[in-house]
């Protein structure tokens, strides 16, 4: 029961970090029809099967959003699939496989001088291998490096409030970086090192084929899109790429040192929100 009360008070905290304030205690947004329980989120368990439904998940919260009334609602349940090894064949293409594949084309890669600057491990990317939604960062940093695994840092721990505040998890989404190496002193990566390493990024994105990138920060941003502006120039816009709709925000790291930014990243997340549901963006 403390357990849940924590649970509950912790996920209020990450909303109202979020700039989300308010939510119904009208009994009737806390009790779901039958069809909504135990929604599958994401193309199943591993990506395999149902397809994303980005909907009223769980009880849903009226949110609000500053003063007006955001649209969205959002779970106060964790109830939602989680990604395991188990389920229905993957229709459709083995992802895991091809994923695998690219993984083992990197090897102990020696193709840009990073490999001699104190990287101590590819961080290649994880996540559902036929995710809907992919996240795009710069580059791994102190704890990726140790870690092996993108956005475990500060940075990611912001970054997954983000992923859960649309009512998805780590899980449901693929999260990666245009490079897979740490740069010395975190550093921004330079172009002969995106050169080397965006091949496998083109890759990991052919094989997932999200519906929705976000791009997360002026460099992930600018590099997908190939500009030369800024991501306040950026954030805002939907851009095509490579089969899906690409959406920059805020990098987490940023947000972290800015929070008066949340506003604006919550408002990319509705958009998200929208392309997952198949809806324009407006
Ligand atoms: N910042 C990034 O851009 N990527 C990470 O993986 C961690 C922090």
């Amino acid at each position: 029961m403390a357990d849940r009360r924590e649970q509950l008070a912790e996920h209020l905290r990450f909303f109202e970090e979020l700039g989300v304030a308010g939510y119904r205690r009208d009994p009737v947004w806390s009790s779901r029809p039958a069809d909504l329980q135990a929604r599958p989120i994401g193309r199943g368990p591993m990506g395999r099967s149902a397809d994303l439904q980005v909907g009223p998940i769980g009880s849903s919260a009226d949110l609000q959003v500053g003063p007006e009334k955001a649209d969205l609602k959002v779970s106060t349940t964790t109830d939602v699939s989680t990604t395991t090894d188990v389920g229905p064949p993957d229709v459709g293409g083995d992802n895991t496989a091809d994923l695998a594949a690219i993984r083992e084309d990197i090897g102990e890669c020696i193709r840009c001088k990073l490999c001699s600057l104190g990287r101590k491990q590819i961080v290649f990317g994880v996540g559902n291998p036929r995710a809907d939604l992919m996240f795009v960062g710069e580059a791994p940093g102190r704890d990726e490096d140790i870690q092996g695994i993108p956005f475990v840092g500060r940075a990611g721990q912001k970054l997954t409030q983000i992923i859960e505040a649309i009512g998805l998890t780590r899980d449901d989404v693929y999260i990666a970086n245009v490079i897979k190496c740490r740069p010395p002193e975190n550093r921004n990566p330079e172009p002969d090192e995106v050169e080397q390493c965006e091949p496998f990024l083109f890759r990991q994105v052919d094989i997932i084929k999200p519906k929705v990138i976000v791009a997360l920060g002026t460099f992930a941003a600018k590099s997908l899109l190939k500009s030369n502006e800024s991501i306040s120039r950026l954030r805002g816009r939907v851009f095509d790429y490579r089969g899906a709709k690409l959406v920059p925000t805020f990098h987490p790291a940023f947000l972290l040192r800015n929070p008066s930014c949340r506003r604006e990243v919550w408002e990319d997340m509705k958009k998200v929100r929208a392309l997952l549901n198949g809806q324009d963006a407006a």
